[in-house]
């Protein structure tokens, strides 16, 4: 039985005083939420911040993204084990805006997964589909490709360890999101394909979907047999939406 995990992405939004505001109120509905996991990915500079509130808490914490280097003259970038010397189980690789904004490519997210691995942390990995390429049909074959670089990077027993969001671009902060069926067939689509490799990994891997959930549509989304969770953006902002997603994927 796979847990669910409902995970927040906070982006770049923030101040250290919302974040204190916002950490305060989710920590105080988290008992409540039963039967799902729930972890927060924070802009960097609120982890030490994050670690200090959240330590001994059940809520999880990561980043939303890391270097595929360990060290060195790579300025702006944070590494595997910074993120780990701040507490954090999760990191968040290759979502959509990082494809998009800063040229990621499918080998680079790749490697970062691997970074991550190596380090002990869990990459949460992002892949889908744009509007257009729904609209041309080949929604399987962006997801495929983008899940096979992983694949051949760190293999079914790496992918294991690793948790997938599946991501339609279309979906994301635009408030259209992907029907429980749209979703649950790219979801089946993402676990025939690891299963393909290893069944018992296709099996246990929680596929994440992200894409405008929200508290109304989140128990028919994660309803899904092959839905197990949320990467939450906008939502994540506010606690009760945030807190209600993790109640609803935790069907409480
Ligand atoms: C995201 O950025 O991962 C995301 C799913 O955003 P939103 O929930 O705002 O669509």
């Amino acid at each position: 039985m796979r847990k669910p995990l409902v995970a927040g992405n906070w982006k770049m939004n923030g101040t250290r005083e919302s974040a204190r505001t916002l950490l305060d109120g989710i920590k105080a509905g988290a008992m409540a939420v039963n039967g799902a996991e729930l972890a927060v990915c924070v802009p960097f500079v609120f982890l030490q911040q994050v670690q200090e509130m959240l330590a001994g808490s059940p809520i999880a914490w990561g980043g939303q993204d890391l270097s595929k280097e360990p060290k060195g003259a790579f300025t702006g970038d944070v590494s595997a084990a910074m993120l780990l010397e701040f507490g954090c189980r999760y990191v968040i690789v290759g979502h959509s805006e990082r494809r998009t904004l800063h040229g990621e490519s499918d080998a680079e997210v790749a490697e970062k997964t691997a970074a991550a691995l190596e380090a002990g942390l869990t990459p949460i990995v992002c892949v889908g589909e744009t509007l257009e390429e729904r609209e041309q049909g080949v929604t399987n074959d962006v997801v495929g490709r983008q899940l096979d670089a992983v694949l051949a990077r760190v293999g079914s027993a790496g992918l294991g360890r690793c948790v997938v969001a599946y991501e339609p671009v279309w979906a994301i902060g635009t408030g259209r999101t992907a029907t429980p069926e749209q979703a649950q067939e790219v979801h089946a689509f993402i676990r025939a394909r690891v299963a393909a490799d290893d069944a018992a990994v296709a099996e246990g891997l929680k596929i994440l979907y992200g894409g405008s959930m929200k508290p109304d549509n989140a128990a028919e989304l994660c309803a899904k047999p092959d839905i197990d969770g949320g990467l939450i953006g906008g939502a994540s902002l506010v606690a009760e939406d945030f807190l209600a997603i993790g109640r609803a994927a935790g069907g409480n």
